[in-house]
């Protein structure tokens, strides 16, 4: 292994940025490998959110006191952070909703509508739970049948495969843009291409994408793009949805209460987007330490974090390349964030509580992404995953414990 730094990105200045990772596990530094599942927050989120509660609470949009209008410009201010990050051509284009699954529960609500039986949903192998079953649903109830494009033996999506399975019944592609499961990045532009030559509307569950690399929806040319808040740094219960302006108007609402224009007791006509998505008192301090959130990962630069990433997943996998008995699940080509790994003949929850007791946080188990295990022949794995405040000590320790479990293992 080279002993080279990864890249230019101040590590250890932005470490102690994060108080959590000062603590220790079983008397071990804290080493957290399981930012799929969730990130750890910096101080300026924390104390954006403290200053919220200690100076500006308020409920948001009815009032027209001074803390109404400071906490609705927050709110919206939030708002703004999330439509520049992302490329959006305005505020109006993101909803606030509580995170990916939320997201993807309204698209397919909404957007399911307006499905005819026979219509088709196209998916991706790779899926997550949250971008199947919802259109499970959708399908049973209009008659739609769901089309899953295939992935090859590196958890790669087979691209002639998608193409093949696009067609004129097809309304919606919704694929993820990095697998939680395996750390494949998918093709999502050309993808996104492929299915606006036939006409479909195009979601992409971005849950996985935005905490590793700088996305634009204009580049992408989606309809929509998902993800939650606590995976990029911010609170749990916030998360936004991006929608081309033209997309969101042809929707109706989903969630019916304060979203409306006027209310008589025979109808109601409802909010312009995106007021008309939010029904209801929204999670304002989440939202608010979600736009804080993005101000931070800005000030460092996407474009960094990617690079940084990439050069400590390559460290790492290049460590677990001579590891005994050790698998790795997906190989793909461009991988983010995630490495994927059995280790022969030992249970994943032994490997996971042996890293444990070295203070290496690991998720093991399904991810919920119970059908590309099952690809891979597996109920489960041991998934390490990975964020810019992560080193390469921290991936050696990782190697090095991975390396003494498999000498322990029973002989075959
Ligand atoms: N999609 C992907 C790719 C994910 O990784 C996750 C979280 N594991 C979700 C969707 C669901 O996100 P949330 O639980 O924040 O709604």
């Amino acid at each position: 292994m080279s002993q080279n730094p990864p890249a230019a990105l101040d590590v250890e200045r932005i470490r102690r940025d994060f108080p959590i990772l000062r603590r220790e596990v079983h008397g071990k530094p804290l080493v957290w490998l399981d930012n799929a599942a969730t990130t750890q927050k910096p101080q300026a989120v924390i104390e954006r959110m403290v200053h919220y509660y200690q100076h500006e609470n308020s409920n948001i949009h009815r009032g027209t006191h001074t803390l109404a209008t400071e906490a609705s410009n927050a709110y919206e201010g939030a708002r703004a952070r999330v439509a520049a990050f992302l490329g959006a051509q305005s505020a109006q284009e993101i909803v606030f909703v509580r995170g990916t699954t939320e997201g993807l529960n309204l698209l397919a609500y909404t957007l399911g509508a307006s499905l005819s039986p026979g219509d088709e949903i196209l998916i991706s192998a790779a899926e997550h739970h949250a971008n199947i079953v919802p259109w499970q649903f959708v399908a049973q109830q209009r008659g739609a049948t769901i089309r899953v494009a295939p992935v090859d033996d590196r958890g790669d999506l087979l691209l002639e495969e998608y193409e093949r399975l696009l067609g004129p019944r097809t309304r919606i592609a919704a694929f993820i843009h990095i697998s939680n499961a395996l750390g494949s990045v998918l093709p999502v532009c050309k993808m996104t291409r492929l299915a606006k030559q036939h006409g479909s509307t195009v979601i992409i569950d971005g849950a996985q994408g935005v905490p590793h690399r700088r996305v634009d929806m204009q580049a992408i040319g989606c309809d929509f793009y998902v993800f939650s808040g606590h995976k990029l740094f911010a609170p749990t219960g916030i998360g936004a949805v991006y929608g081309r302006k033209e997309m969101w108007e042809q929707l109706p609402p989903w969630q019916g209460g304060g979203m409306i224009e006027h209310v008589s007791y025979e109808r109601s006509t409802f909010a312009a987007p995106p007021h008309r998505f939010e029904a209801g008192t929204p999670s304002i301090a989440a939202a608010i330490g979600l736009g804080a959130a993005i101000a931070y990962l800005e000030d460092i630069g996407m474009d960094a974090i990617e690079r940084y990433e990439s050069a400590l997943l390559a460290y790492a996998l290049a460590g677990l390349q001579g590891i005994k008995g050790l698998r790795l699940i997906g190989t793909p080509r461009e991988r983010g964030g995630v490495i994927s790994l059995v280790m022969e003949g030992i249970d994943d929850l032994q490997v996971a509580r042996a890293l444990d007791a070295q203070g290496i946080a690991v998720r093991t188990g399904h991810h919920c992404a119970q059908p590309i295990l099952a690809r891979f022949g597996l109920t489960s794995t041991v998934r390490p995953s990975f964020a810019f405040y992560n080193t390469k000590v921290e991936a050696a320790l990782l190697v090095e414990t991975l390396r003494a479990i498999g000498r322990q293992r029973p002989a075959p």
